[in-house]
């Protein structure tokens, strides 16, 4: 039986493949390099599909991959109602928060919030009490409030020091993320015994490299 298994480009995927590699599971080819989307393995059953982070819960969600390894932000912003998400991988750790120059005045009004997150924005400010102007970014968001675009961002936040050097400062926490293994609800049925051994392999891989098992209870997102 042939699993699929959808990873998201970028810093996830950095952290994701020596994790796969600790399972002895190694892409035919290198993903970073290849233009191939679709990557076989040395396991004849387990595939790989490579995409861009926000496109991986429509992808499990809709059984075109088994399973999927996504940020929580991504799943946050997506819904993914129709997902199960069974295992926190631990990797790709950062925070989701408010952030403002740090000469700002305090909100009066309705704010503009600059974000590549519009549901996460306003869900955090609308359970505030506050109404704001979503303005959708793609990036650099951190620009936003330097040149008079937002009074506020809604982004990650690793080390901080992108928002340092450009003056700005962390004004509330909305959410600690890190990626998450999620299933495809069909699949975690129709497939059971497959999924479960990755999940399960996957579970002891994250909870040596944390020195603790990190297993949890397979449920909603
Ligand atoms: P830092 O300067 O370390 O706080 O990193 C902040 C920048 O990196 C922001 O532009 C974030 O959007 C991006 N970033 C931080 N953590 C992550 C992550 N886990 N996944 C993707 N992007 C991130």
């Amino acid at each position: 039986m042939v699993l699929t298994l959808a990873l998201s480009k970028g810093r996830i995927l950095d952290d994701t493949l020596p994790l796969l590699a600790g399972l002895g599971i190694v892409p035919e080819v290198d993903p970073e390099s290849s233009r191939k989307l679709v990557l076989g393995t040395n396991h004849p059953d387990l595939r790989l599909l490579v995409l861009r982070a926000q496109d991986v819960p429509t992808f499990v969600e809709h059984g075109a991959a088994d399973l999927g390894v996504a940020g929580k932000d991504v799943l946050m912003e997506h819904g993914a109602a129709g997902l199960y998400e069974p295992l926190d991988l631990g990797i790709a750790r950062c925070r989701i928060m408010v952030a403002a120059r740090a000469d700002a005045p305090p909100i009066v009004g309705r704010p503009r919030v600059a974000t590549k997150y519009p549901m996460i924005a306003r869900r955090h400010f609308a359970a505030k009490g506050v109404q704001v102007e979503v303005i959708k970014l793609y990036g650099s968001m951190e620009l936003a409030p330097l040149v008079g675009l937002a009074d506020r961002i809604v982004d990650l936040v690793d080390t901080g020091k992108t928002l340092e050097a450009n003056g700005l400062v962390e004004v509330e926490h909305i959410a600690d993320i890190s990626s998450r293994l999620v299933v495809n609800k069909a699949s975690m049925k129709m497939k059971h015994a497959a999924v479960r051994d990755l999940i399960s392999r996957l579970a002891g891989a994250v909870g040596a490299e944390h020195g603790r098992p990190r297993r949890a209870a397979v449920g909603s997102v």
